[in-house]
């Protein structure tokens, strides 16, 4: 994500975050992402992925991983800092998860915010609560470094850290 966010500065970037629900450890992995793609447009605020090479990549690890990783919500990048979801990406995030074939249980979206000379990442859910216009409210997630179990080492034989 840093590098992207780099490579990009000032303009916009982002992508797809890579995953699973854990429903029974009450939590979601992200595993990998996907990056915006080479015809994505980026600009000072906001940028239009390449949808068609995201849905290719996306179908490729879902194809590897038997269907155990798959879109679990979208990641942008802030490169002139505000660490907080905008009006626009609340609008984003309930777009995502309303879409009729998204099979999203909650919506997600991960940031990189520039701050000095580094990046801040955090991750946000919608809430409950309603603001006018019908966008509720963004709701920061507690994150942690995710240690694959046994379980879940599959991924690491993918070689898509
Ligand atoms: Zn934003």
């Amino acid at each position: 994500m840093t590098a992207e966010a780099r490579r990009c500065h000032p303009v916009e970037t982002g992508g797809m975050l890579v995953g699973w629900d854990d429903f029974e450890a009450g939590h979601l992995v992200v595993a990998t992402i996907i990056g915006p793609g080479p015809n994505a447009e980026h600009h000072t605020w906001g940028f239009t992925p390449d949808g068609a090479w995201q849905q290719e990549q996306l179908a490729q690890i879902y194809l590897a991983t038997d269907g155990r990783l798959s879109f679990v919500g979208d990641w942008h990048v802030h490169p002139a800092g505000g660490f907080g979801m905008s009006r626009r990406d609340r609008r984003t995030m309930a777009a995502t998860v309303d879409e009729p074939d998204s099979r999203l249980a909650v919506a997600l979206m991960g940031l990189l915010a520039q701050e000095d000379e580094h990046y801040r990442l955090g991750m946000w859910t919608l809430g409950d609560r309603r603001w006018p216009f019908g966008l509720p409210n963004a709701v920061r997630l507690p994150t942690t470094i995710w240690t694959p179990t046994a379980g879940e080492a599959f991924w690491v034989r993918l070689g898509i850290a």
